[in-house]
């Protein structure tokens, strides 16, 4: 992409054909939620509440809460916030939320999980996001990480509603991908969180250099997953977005576009690139691309025949 190209995006994204796809921000407090606006991102499509309490000792107070989630719906007053309730454990431990001495913590007591003996650290954040969506007029969509079975949707959903808020589930773990079409009778809308979708589908530690092959998010089993749950999405008429690393690389936003996905969020600094680049491609390009993508052995070859099929076009 040109130089003239960034410089130039300003949103809203569309293909080149003008499919609509929102290219939206992860985001962890408000400055980064200005910074996101300054990116021209459409809206924030992730905001990890748990990064600003990675320090804290005890659990910050529903006001604490409740202002610095309200910094981040002003900065985007009127638009799209998707806020993501503490996804404390594994690679994100909060002192006040997490089991210590678990010996697989990746697949402990993590996330949404938190609540299964105790919801009142669930209920006072809902609380705290009910208070600031209040306070600043608006409705943010709020979803819960490591979501595995139909029941914990359905239990995250009532909570959400009852405070006049748009529930929804991250899918990160294989089977709440395999049962997206059923996850989505409970909430509004799904949001792929890549990077453990890769780590849980591929059973290889995010965090670990010498299996970066493993999680490659060109994985085609990773993009087998992604096209069941935008499927599902498709034949709900609901919206399934991309929040994992994936959504940074410009190259594999076309296939995502191509599977279905309607969203997709990434760093403040990848959005430009993202958007200008499927500005640059026409819907009919992504789905062959996706196609593409889905048929190849591996992920080197997944990038080789998208960017021969792109070169082509
Ligand atoms: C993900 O898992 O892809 C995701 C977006 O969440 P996090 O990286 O914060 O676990
Ligand atoms: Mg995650």
């Amino acid at each position: 992409i040109a130089a003239e190209a960034l410089a130039g995006y300003e949103g809203p994204a569309t293909t080149r054909d003008g499919h609509a796809v929102q290219v939206l921000a992860n985001v962890q407090d408000g400055a980064g939620a200005r910074a996101a606006v300054a990116a021209h991102a459409e809206g924030v499509g992730l905001l990890r509440t748990e990064l600003a309490f990675l320090g804290h000792a005890d659990e910050p107070s529903v006001e604490e809460q409740a202002k610095g989630y309200a910094e981040v719906f002003e900065a985007f007053a009127g638009r799209k916030v998707v806020l993501r309730t503490l996804d404390a454990g594994s690679d994100k431990p909060l002192a006040f939320a997490t089991l210590p001495d678990e010996a697989n913590p990746a697949l402990g007591v993590r996330g949404l999980r938190i609540a299964r003996q105790d919801d009142g650290i669930l209920e006072r954040q809902l609380d705290a996001v009910a208070q600031a969506a209040r306070e600043t007029a608006s409705t943010p969509w709020v979803m819960a990480p490591m979501v595995a079975t139909e029941a914990e949707a359905a239990d995250f959903a009532a909570r959400v509603r009852g405070r006049g808020l748009v529930p929804g589930v991250m899918i990160e773990v294989p089977s709440a991908a395999l049962l997206a079409g059923r996850l989505l009778d409970h909430v509004d809308f799904l949001s792929i969180g890549t990077n453990d979708l890769s780590q849980y589908t591929l059973a290889a530690d995010r965090l670990s250099a010498d299996l970066a092959d493993l999680t490659d998010p060109w994985q085609p089993a990773l993009l087998e997953l992604v096209r069941i749950t935008a499927e599902a999405g498709q034949r709900k008429g609901k919206p399934v977005g991309v929040c994992g690393e994936a959504a940074a690389d410009p190259l594999l936003a076309i296939v995502l576009v191509g599977l279905g996905i309607t969203s997709l969020s990434c760093a403040a600094s990848a959005v430009p690139a993202v958007g200008a680049r499927l500005g640059t491609v026409d819907l009919a390009t992504c789905r062959a691309a996706a196609a593409a993508a889905l048929a190849a052995a591996d992920p080197q070859e997944a990038r080789s025949a998208v960017r021969e099929l792109l070169d082509a076009g």
